[in-house]
C-alpha cells in the first residue's frame, strides 16, 4: 500500500517532487563524450556536501551498506585489526561486515542509548603501541537509538595518541543532515547513501576518501572487484565507471545537490537541528524518555521513544500504518519492542513534523498509552512558533 502521508522513518525519506522529477530523464549514454563531464561536476558538488576539498568522492549502485563494503575492502587487508564500537544495530551490522570480511574487530562494547565511548577508545589506541590497530569505526549518528557521536572527538583521540590508524566513519544517517566535515575532522572513509538526507530513491552509495586512504588501496589485500574504487578514482575522463551506472539516479543526485546548495549547508542543518528540538520537547510532554542517555547526544535526523513498560513498540508502529497510513521506525536488534522511532531527515518541514507528531499521539492513544492527546503537538507548536520567525522554513 502507499499512501499520500509522509513517511518518519528514517530513511528512505520522502522524496521531494523536484527529485522526482529529475530522475524521470531519457537514457543518457554513459559511454558519451559529455558524460565524463556531468560526473566530475556531480562528484565537485558532492565534496561540498561532505565538506572536503582534499578528498574524493565515489558513487556506487548499492546501498550505503555497499559503501561500507568498499570503505573496508579497499584498504584494509584479512587479519588488520579495526577498533569498533557496539552501540546500536547500524555499529553492530558494521563490525558484523568486518568480521565477515576476516577482519579482527576489537570491539568496545558500550550501552545502546550511549555515543562512541572516547575514553576507551583512547585507552585502546593508547595500549596499541605497536600500531596493530588500522582503522578506527564510528557511526557519526546511530540511527538505530537516535545518538550522534562526536567525530572531531575521535579524530583528537586519534591524534593524542600520535596513531596513524585511518579513520572510517558511518555517515549514512547525518551526511546532507547534520554537520559533518570531513576535511576538518581528518576523516578518511565516509560513507552514506541516497536515501536520506539526499532525499533519493534507495541506489547509491557515496563515499569519500581521503589520500591518506587512496594510498592504503595499493597495498589492502582483501578481495574486490565491483567495488574496487582503483577503477573509479580519477578516471571520469574515460566515464569514471567499469560497468553500467544508474545514470537517471545520478541526475537525481546531481538535483538533491543543487537543493543542498540552494537551502545553503548551515540553513540545512539548522533546520534538521530545530525540527528535531520540537520533536524532543514533544516527547517530553509525552512523559516518555528518550533512547539517547543524554541531551546532547540526541540526533537531528531521528529520535528514538522508549514506550512505556507493558506496551510493544512494534504493535505501536503497526498501528499507525495499518490505521493511519503513517510510517515510524521500529526498535531494532536489542532494542526492538521498547521503542518507537520518528525519522525527521531529508525533506521536512514544522508542518510535516506536526502531522506525524499528531498521528504518534492518536496511536498512542488508540493503544492506552498514558499520554494526553495534543500534549506532545501543543509542545512542538510553541517550539516551532516560537522560533518561526529567524528560521527559513522553506523546504
Ligand atoms: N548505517 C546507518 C547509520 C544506517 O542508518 C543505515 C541504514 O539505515 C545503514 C548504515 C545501512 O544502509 P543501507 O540500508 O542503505 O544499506
Amino acid at each position: 500500500m502507499s499512501s499520500p502521508n509522509p513517511v518518519f522513518i528514517p530513511g528512505p525519506t520522502n522524496i521531494p517532487e523536484r527529485l522526482r522529477r529529475a530522475v524521470d530523464v531519457p537514457t543518457h549514454d554513459h559511454r558519451a563524450s559529455d558524460f565524463p563531464a556531468f560526473l566530475a561536476a556531480l562528484l565537485e558538488g558532492l565534496k561540498a556536501v561532505f565538506q572536503t576539498t582534499r578528498g574524493e568522492i565515489v558513487v556506487f549502485p548499492s546501498s550505503g551498506t555497499g559503501g561500507w563494503e568498499a570503505a573496508v575492502t579497499n584498504t584494509l587487508s584479512p587479519g588488520d585489526r579495526v577498533l569498533a564500537a557496539r552501540h546500536g544495530m547500524f555499529s553492530h551490522r558494521w563490525i558484523d561486515l568486518c568480521r565477515r570480511h576476516r577482519l579482527d574487530v576489537q570491539v568496545i562494547e558500550a550501552p545502546w542509548g550511549e555515543s562512541v565511548p572516547l575514553d576507551a577508545y583512547a585507552e585502546a589506541l593508547a595500549a596499541d603501541r605497536e600500531h596493530r590497530i588500522k582503522a578506527v569505526l564510528v557511526t557519526h549518528n546511530e540511527t538505530a537509538t537516535g545518538v550522534r557521536s562526536d567525530v572531531a572527538a575521535v579524530r583528537r583521540t586519534l591524534d593524542d595518541a600520535g596513531h596513524p590508524a585511518l579513520l572510517f566513519v558511518d555517515g549514512v544517517s547525518s551526511i546532507g543532515a547534520m554537520d559533518f566535515r570531513m576535511d576538518d575532522w581528518g576523516v578518511d572513509l565516509a560513507v552514506t547513501g541516497s536515501q536520506k538526507g539526499l532525499m533519493l530513491p534507495t541506489g547509491l552509495a557515496i563515499v569519500g576518501v581521503s589520500t591518506k586512504a587512496r594510498a592504503a588501496m595499493e597495498t589492502a589485500g582483501c578481495p574486490r572487484c565491483y567495488f574496487d574504487m582503483r577503477d573509479m578514482l580519477g578516471t571520469t575522463a574515460g566515464g569514471g565507471y567499469p560497468y553500467t551506472p544508474p545514470v537517471p539516479l545520478l541526475y537525481g543526485l546531481r538535483e538533491a545537490v543543487a537543493m543542498l546548495e540552494e537551502e545553503g549547508l548551515d540553513a540545512v542543518f539548522a533546520r534538521h537541528r530545530r525540527i528535531a528540538e520540537g520533536v524532543r520537547r514533544a516527547v517530553a510532554a509525552w512523559g516518555l524518555p528518550l533512547c539517547a542517555r543524554r541531551p546532547e547526544i540526541g540526533s537531528d535526523s531521528v529520535t528514538a521513544i522508549m514506550v512505556p513498560e507493558g506496551h510493544d513498540a512494534d504493535a505501536l508502529v503497526r498501528h499507525a500504518y495499518d490505521r493511519y497510513g503513517v510510517s515510524f521506525g521500529g526498535g531494532l536488534g536489542d532494542v526492538a519492542g521498547t521503542l518507537f522511532r520518528i525519522g525527521h531527515l531529508g525533506q521536512m518541514t514544522d508542518v510535516m513534523a506536526l502531522s506525524g507528531l499528531a498521528t504518534a499521539e492518536m496511536a498512542m492513544a488508540d493503544l492506552g498509552y498514558p499520554v494526553t492527546l495534543g500534549s506532545g503537538v501543543a509542545a512542538a507548536q510553541a517550539w516551532y512558533r516560537e522560533t518561526a520567525a529567524e528560521a527559513a522554513t522553506a523546504p
